[in-house]
Order: structure tokens, then sequence, then C-alpha cells
């Protein structure tokens, strides 16, 4: 095996006992990105000589007997939204090519308090506006297990870099589905936390009221050592939760005997794919037969699931990005004299046509007189929808669904096509709606050889129980084991 292929519980295990050095698996991730990410287009930024200097520290560290972080020596790679002091941060947008952020985001400065690497920056949907990585100013990702596919969105760079072994871990964002989607289209795991349970300090907002900062791993252990990392209060974030945050690894590999799942008839309704029912419905059948009680159940407010998110997020983006006009850090256009042409102009020149048409609907959502009708209806929406999953708790510890309707699309299929893209979020974006947790875990293939993720979604901070019944399913399953051939 190679040393790039490893997750992160082996690689620390190996680094730690010093089978291996730092070292050496920082340069087989390096090699493998000079490789491959020319197909892949996964990595903005990458970050070669700050990696072997790093690397190079933990060694010594290890040398003279220091102690050692949960992360010592490990490569990860970040999405490109999450600042990182003094290294470009672009969102995947030419208004910030050269942005520079003086400060680490929270999350950054807790990877690099356990000795990770950041091994770079990785592609993404511009401002995390999209579900395929393709609207990214740096190019679209491709999918590694069929280049002609997208990885999914937006957190598609951190997906795909994962899956195609660029590096041993990965840390997304997630405000809509956005790293549920791509660990499902790429064949890894990602848990999309409670909102509030890992601090958005240094995260550049999208949708402030729905956006997370979550892991991807290779394994569902992975995913629980970066959860540990990652979670809890900050004071620099007034929306994180000073709630107690469990050893994650202890409550996994246990008995899910009597659990309670409840399947919600709204997530295997028409238009979901064939493949993508039976490869969810046989991971349901493997959950029962370890001892969980399955039932069907009913979430009837799904379906204004996809209106009431993009009239909220929309809204907020129109706000979020008022920022952007070409002064502070942003692209400035050169062809204007006056400041309101100047304001203009650097925002139509920076933003992609994705982007713009978020900022134009959210806007008018906004405008008075349409305020009540668009952006406040949305909101009692979410709280029916949110009410709705906390009554189904009420019965059942989990729900199960797919990850999305369809396994990985076609890159420009559906990128001319906003409401079809839009569809695709049909079961992902109501769980930020209501701000709970919920895992997406590899669960098959289809027919054309492309993985398919199926979704565990918990109540507020029950993340321990999402990963006790994914570690469960994967120990009994091999259907993580399967990887990409690139
Ligand atoms: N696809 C959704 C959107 O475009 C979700 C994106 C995300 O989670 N950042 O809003």
């Amino acid at each position: 095996m190679k040393l790039y292929e490893h997750a992160i519980s082996e690689t620390v295990e190996k680094i730690k006992t010093k089978e291996i050095k730092s070292c050496e698996v920082v340069q087989s991730i390096l090699e493998r990105i000079d490789n491959i990410d020319k197909k892949l287009n996964a990595f903005i930024t990458v970050f070669h000589d700050e990696s072997v200097d790093r690397a190079k520290y933990i060694d010594q560290k290890i040398k003279n007997g220091k102690p050692l972080g949960a992360l010592a020596g490990v490569p990860i790679a970040i999405k490109d939204n999450i600042c990182l002091k003094n290294k470009r941060t672009t969102c995947g947008s030419k208004m910030l090519e050269n942005y520079c952020p003086p400060y680490s985001a929270t999350v950054i400065n807790k990877l690099l308090s356990e000795d990770a690497i950041i091994i770079g920056k990785t592609n993404m949907d511009e401002f995390s506006q999209g579900s395929s990585a393709e609207t990214s100013y740096f190019g679209a990702t491709r999918n590694p297990w069929n280049l002609d596919r997208v990885p999914g969105g937006t957190s598609g760079g951190s997906a795909a870099a994962l899956a195609a072994n660029e590096t041993i871990g990965s840390i997304g964002s997630d405000t809509g589905g956005s790293v549920r989607q791509p660990a499902s289209f790429c064949g890894v795991v990602a848990l999309k936390p409670t909102y509030g349970r890992i601090s958005r300090y240094g995260l550049i907002a999208y949708a402030s009221s729905l956006d997370t900062i979550a892991p991807f791993g290779k394994t569902v252990k992975d995913c629980a050592i970066l959860m540990q990392v990652l979670s809890g209060k900050d004071t620099k974030d007034s929306t994180s939760v000073d709630e107690n945050v469990p050893e994650y690894e202890k409550l996994m590999g246990n008995s899910i005997k009597q659990m309670r799942i409840g399947l919600p008839s709204e997530y295997f309704s028409d238009g979901i794919c064939p493949d993508v029912k039976e490869a969810v419905l046989k991971g349901v059948k493997v959950l029962e037969s370890l001892g969980a009680v399955i039932e069907e159940t009913s979430l009837p407010s799904l379906k204004y699931g996809i209106p009431a998110y993009y009239l909220t997020a929309t809204s907020e983006v129109s706000s979020n990005l008022a920022r952007y006009m070409g002064i502070h850090h942003s692209h400035r256009s050169k062809k204007t004299k006056d400041l309101i042409e100047s304001f203009k102009t650097s925002r139509a020149e920076g933003f992609g046509p994705e982007v713009r048409r978020r900022i134009i609907l959210g806007t008018y959502a906004l405008s008075r007189g349409y305020y009540d009708q668009y952006y406040l209806k949305a909101q009692k929406v979410r709280t029916l929808i949110m009410n709705e999953y906390l009554n189904a708790f009420k019965k059942y510890d989990v729900l199960i669904g797919p990850v999305s309707p369809f396994p990985a699309f076609k890159l420009g299929e559906k990128i001319n096509d906003p409401l079809q893209m839009y569809l695709s979020d049909i079961y992902t974006i109501t769980i930020n709606m209501a701000g709970i947790p919920a895992i997406s875990i590899p669960c098959g293939l289809s027919s054309q050889g492309l993985p398919i993720g199926m979704q565990i979604i918990g109540k507020h901070f029950d993340e321990g129980k999402l990963l006790k019944i994914a570690s469960v399913y994967e120990k009994n399953c091999n259907v993580s084991n399967i990887i990409p051939n690139i």
C-alpha cells in the first residue's frame, strides 16, 4: 500500500510509532498531486515548500520525544473559502483572486495545534454556490471515478482530492449539501455538523444562517477524528454553541440493536434514480439485519424545501456579498473613473454568472413590498420544516435517505439549467434549514460504476450517534474500500 493511500488513523499511528516519517507521507502526497491533479483540477493552490518544512518540524518533534497532537504529520487539504493567514484564499472567484487574509480561521488554528499539515487549498464552486464544482473561476474539478463527470459541489475539490488520494484528509463547508453531495459522488465520507458545533470564524460567508464547516474522511473513523479536533465553542463566533463535545471515537462500533430508524417516503419518491434507491435500501437492510428497527414515515413539508432554501440563501447572499465592491480586498476594475461606476464594473467583472444571478434574486426577495411575500414566507416554511424533523426525532433515533437523487452527472449537463441544478439538492438542503447534522457514507456503485451515498440524519448535536451507526454499517459492508482507479 502506498503512503498516500492510508487513512488519517493509520497515518498518525505509523508516524507516532516511527514506522514512517511525516516527510515521507508529504513527499508521497506531493508527488501524487503533481502526477494527477492536471487531470482533476482539485487544487487551486498547493503548498509544496511549506508542507515539506512543516513535516520536517513534526519529524523533529517526534525525534525529540515532544508531545504530539492528534493529527501529527498528516496532510489535510482545505477548501478555498477558509482563511489561511497570508495565503491566497480565493473562494473560487476572480473577485478574491489575489486576496490573502491577515488571519487564519479557527479551524485552521485547531488543525495546526494538533500538528496537521495544510497541504493546499481546494477548488470549489464560486462563493460556494452550485452543486457541481463547475462554477469556479479556476475551472471545473473532475470526478476521479470518471473524468467526464462532476465531483459534486461545492466542496468538489476537497472530495475529489481525497478520493484520488491527493490528501489524507480534507475540510469543506456545507450550506445546503456541499460536503455530503460531493462525498456521495466521489465515494468518501463527510459529516455535516449541527449548526454552531464548529466555529465559522474565518469561513468566507455564503449564507450565514446555513453555513457550516465540515470534515471529509476516507473512513468514518477519520471523520470522527476530525470532528473531535474541529468541534467546540469559539468566542470569535457568537453562533458557535457551548455544548459538551463527546469522545466520538469511543461511541463508534457499538451495537445498534433496537435503534429506531425512520425512512421518510419523500426521500424515495418520484425522480430518484432506481440505482440510488436500490443501493440505499440495501444499506438500510444491512442495518436491519444488525438489529435496527426500520419504519416508513413522512415529512410532508420537505416539498417546499427547494423554494424556501433558495429564497433564504440568495437573500443572505445579496447581503453578504455586498462587501465586494473593489475598494478593500476584492477585484477592482481598471476601466472606470468615478466611484459608483467602479463599484458596478468591479462587481460585474469579479462575479461569475451564477453568483450574479443569486445576488439579483436575493435583492429582489428582500426588497420592500416583496419581503413579506418571499423572505418572511421562506422563514415560516423553515420553521415548519425544522418542527417536522424534531417531531420525527421524538419517534426515531435517526432518519435515512439518499444524499442525491442520482450519481455524479456529466460536466456541462446542468450548468446552463439552474433549476435542474437546484433540484439536485432536494435531499440535502432541508437539513441545513433545520440546523441538524447528517453524514454521507458510500453504500454502493451505480450500474455505470459511480459511487452512491447514503445519508443518516440526526437531531441537533447527535453527531456521535450518526458516527456510531455509520461505523457499524461500514464494518459490515465493504463499499468504502472500493477506490477509483486514476
Ligand atoms: N447547492 C447548494 C447551493 O448552491 C448548496 C451549496 C452549499 O452547500 N454551499 O446553494
